[in-house]
């Protein structure tokens, strides 16, 4: 495993083509007017944007000569689809996206009965580098425009509505940052994403707060810059060691700010929203999953407002660490139960399409035919943003306080 080294500042490239989702309502009014075209044509393109709908042909409240400039002039497609790959029968679907430049990333719709979550990226590659993620082995090409982020849940939404996916035609419910990249580290692309995601329809996605999970690494400024918005969104933390020794290791940014720091913003943040905040754990055997790790986690968790959502790790190539085995993961839950700290296991689903958290790995291709995720070979790989199932055995798969990422709202 090579170290990396940690990158804040994203490369400049050339800048994606200017869109509609990128402007506040004024900007894009101004924009139409520009044009030659009334102000409320802007409004027009941004119902048929978060409707999902691509094609000028069916924009058919604008006139018929303009529909062509105005999509071009500001609805440009920014996210081409490479494929989809498909699990859980269709239920859970990843897509390559290309964007402007040629630069690769994923999201990955899965359905549920209750629910419908897109897991979207921020950044196409990552620079937090951390060692068992195969994102942040890739190192960061660039950040996402905030048209590129709202765009694949746009097409998620589309997806869902269109019926495209198995179940018939319904509603996607909620958005999670846990694809490529570190949200907070793209933040004022991110910020811009949040508002059209809540902004009501038609104007936005129209989702619910909390529906909305932003997943950090911890970048603790950001965190409380988030937290100053007064935005109720679900914060996550990926924590994944109690201690600042091992954890200087998995997640190097600690190195800067540590697990005190980390977690003493996200308590401020669950302070200020009153709702639990997610601690992402991926157990790794022999790594982090020790009863004494559970032990020093619980106690670390027991007076915070936070719940802990357990992750078997999703082995990446090249990686020598595995996920845990059951009984050690089993042991792990009962010891943070025992804590009084509310705790979950993702589920597995989505195996065979390198689909779940960490494994999203799109190569950076500018040029040429681009290939998708590293292949893992011969491993059942577990999904991502599951329902909790209680690996305990005493209570049933289920929904409870801290289901996995994204469930939250199910719960009211
Ligand atoms: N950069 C953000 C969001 C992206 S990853 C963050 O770190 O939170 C979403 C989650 O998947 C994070 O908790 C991340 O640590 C976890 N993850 C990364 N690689 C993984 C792997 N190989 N197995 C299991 N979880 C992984």
């Amino acid at each position: 495993m090579t170290a990396l080294p940690l990158v804040f500042d994203a490369p400049r490239r050339t800048k994606p083509p200017r869109h509609l989702a990128d402007l506040t309502r004024e900007e894009a009014r101004a924009a139409v007017t520009e044009l030659g075209q009334p102000a409320f044509r802007a409004d027009q393109l941004a119902r048929h944007f978060y409707a999902g709908v691509t094609d000028p042909a069916q924009m058919t409240d604008l006139p018929a000569a303009v529909r062509e400039d105005l999509t071009t002039a500001l609805l440009p497609g920014l996210l081409t689809p490479v494929r989809h790959q498909s699990a859980d029968g269709g239920r859970t679907r990843k897509t390559l996206w290309r964007l402007h430049d040629g630069a690769l990333v994923e999201s990955v719709l899965m359905r549920y009965p209750e629910r419908a979550t897109v897991c979207i990226s921020s950044q196409a590659g990552c620079g937090m580098a951390c060692p068992f993620c195969a994102t942040g082995q890739s190192g960061l090409t660039r950040n996402l425009s905030a048209a590129e982020i709202i765009g694949q849940a746009v097409a998620a939404a589309a997806a869902m509505a269109n019926g495209e996916i198995p179940g018939g035609p319904g509603r996607l419910s909620n958005v999670v940052f846990m694809g490529m990249g570190e949200p907070l580290a793209n933040y004022a692309r991110v910020r811009k994403t949040l508002d059209a995601l809540l902004t009501p329809a038609p104007h936005g996605l129209g989702l619910a707060q909390r529906s909305v999970t932003v997943s950090t690494v911890g970048l603790v400024p950001a965190i409380r810059k988030l937290t100053e918005e007064g935005l109720n969104v679900t914060l996550a933390v990926s924590l994944h060691a109690p201690d600042d020794e091992l954890r200087d290791t998995l997640v190097p940014i600690n190195t800067r700010w540590n697990v005190g720091e980390v977690l003493g913003a996200a308590d401020d943040f669950a302070r200020r929203t009153g709702r639990r905040y997610s601690v992402e754990y991926a157990l790794i055997r022999d790594v982090n999953d020790q009863p004494f790790r559970a032990d020093l986690l619980g106690k670390l968790l027991a007076k915070r407002l936070a719940h802990v959502n357990l992750i078997p790790l999703n082995p990446t190539p090249g990686s020598k660490w595995d996920a845990s085995p059951l009984p050690a993961q089993q042991e792990f839950v009962a010891r943070l139960r025992a804590a009084g700290v509310p705790t979950t296991v993702r589920d597995t689903r989505g195996s065979d399409i390198d689909g779940a958290c960490g494994q999203l790995a799109a190569a950076d291709q500018v040029d040429g035919v681009p290939s998708i995720a590293v292949p893992v070979p011969g491993t059942d790989l577990p999904g991502t943003d599951l329902p909790g199932t209680d690996l305990s055995g005493t209570g049933g798969a289920g929904v409870e306080e801290g289901v996995a990422l994204g469930a939250e709202s199910d719960q009211g």
